[in-house]
């Protein structure tokens, strides 16, 4: 019997809950080793138990260490803060990975095979922003603040290494911005390159300057494998590169940290699409690939990767952000065949 292993879903807001049903028929039929245990995050959390983040949600989580996620809306106006932002605080997960494929052809690359390792908890994010007086106006002048530790920026690197070793991946890219910012980048790229040497002969190492490394991107994306960078870099360039290939209703993305993971789309809850069951199921649908493949089932990751490729390509299966006319429920019952 193969081992079931349980795991948090959270369905989400807006087209969250559609999305979510196709990914789970998916994954039945896939036999896929999951046990969900169903809990409420975002808007919908709010109104039924008057917080957007349960305690149940989160002891779920702290029970199973894996999530799949569907997108939150965070209740503006009502002080709480940002659901995503809490839950990699509360959970430590610093390593925020958005793999980048081309899938639909005719678009603007054909080979596109990336993957953006951000760093999720430090950095130009750590808002420490205020505002300084000036004469007669107390806002005359904004002033920020970040940091960047050693140890982090040695975890992240590691990370990335780690995940070009067991995906088969050959080169890492160290992003940086350390000829201005000497101190606050350059501890990302001395320690990032220490880290590149214990994987000499391995995996091959490469650095670029972040202005560079975005107009390469938009270049000839092809050259790029995995890339590693800080929090503000790896956010521009990771949405910068699902651009690229497809836009939002494909992007997946994980949150990693040392015990917990959470599995999600990229995108938000769509408002304007919600309920008309013509949402792109896919980028959540590839997350629960990358779930499959963190939890070492690859077995299963490869053959939905490959059902999602013969769906949207031969198939020509394609909701209307792809320029198709397919809905949520023909793209799933065009998985389920393509996965017999
Ligand atoms: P939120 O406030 O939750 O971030 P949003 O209005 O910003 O939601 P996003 O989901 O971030 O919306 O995406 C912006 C637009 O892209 C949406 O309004 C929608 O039209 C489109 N979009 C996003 N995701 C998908 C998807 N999975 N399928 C089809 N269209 C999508
Ligand atoms: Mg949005």
């Amino acid at each position: 019997m193969t081992q079931t292993i349980p795991a948090t879903l959270i369905s989400g807001d807006g087209i969250g809950p559609e999305i979510m049903s196709s990914v789970t028929t998916v994954m039945k039929a896939l036999d896929a080793p999951f046990v969900w245990e169903h809990h409420a995050a975002g808007m919908g959390a709010l109104e039924a138990e008057g917080t957007p983040l349960p305690e149940s949600t989160l002891d779920s989580l702290r029970r199973t260490g894996l999530a799949l996620k569907g997108p939150l809306t965070t209740p503006v106006g009502t002080g709480f803060r940002s659901i995503n932002v809490t839950l990699r605080q509360q959970f430590g997960l610093y390593a925020n990975l958005r793999p980048t494929k081309t899938i639909v052809p005719g678009g603007r690359f054909e080979n596109v095979d990336l993957v953006v390792v951000r760093e999720n908890i430090e950095g130009l994010y750590a808002a420490m922003e205020h505002y300084l007086p000036v004469g007669d106006d107390p806002e005359a002048v904004a002033y920020g603040a970040g940091f960047n530790t050693r140890a982090e920026c040695n975890r992240i690197v590691r990370f990335a290494f780690e995940y070009a070793v067991a995906n088969n991946r050959k080169k890492v890219t160290l992003v940086h911005k350390a000829n201005i910012l000497k101190i606050l980048s350059g501890i990302f790229l001395h320690e990032g390159r220490r880290v590149a040497a214990e994987y000499e002969g391995r995996i091959a190492v490469e650095e670029r300057i972040v202005d560079a490394c975005a107009m390469e991107l938009v270049i000839k994306p092809e050259n790029y494998d995995v890339i590693v960078t800080t929090n503000l870099f790896g956010d521009i360039l990771s949405d910068l590169a699902a651009g690229l290939v497809g836009g939002l209703g494909m992007a997946p993305g994980a949150n990693i940290g040392e015990k917990v993971a959470v599995f999600e789309a990229v995108h938000g809850s769509a408002p304007d699409i919600a309920g008309k069951g013509v949402a792109n199921p896919l980028a959540l649908m590839m997350a629960g690939s990358m779930m499959l493949a963190h939890v070492g089932r690859q077995d299963l990751s490869g053959r939905l990767d490959m059902a999602i490729e013969q769906v949207v390509t031969s198939g020509g299966i394609r909701t209307r952000d792809l320029g198709g006319t397919a809905t949520t429920q023909d793209v799933t019952q065009a998985l389920l065949q393509a996965i017999q």
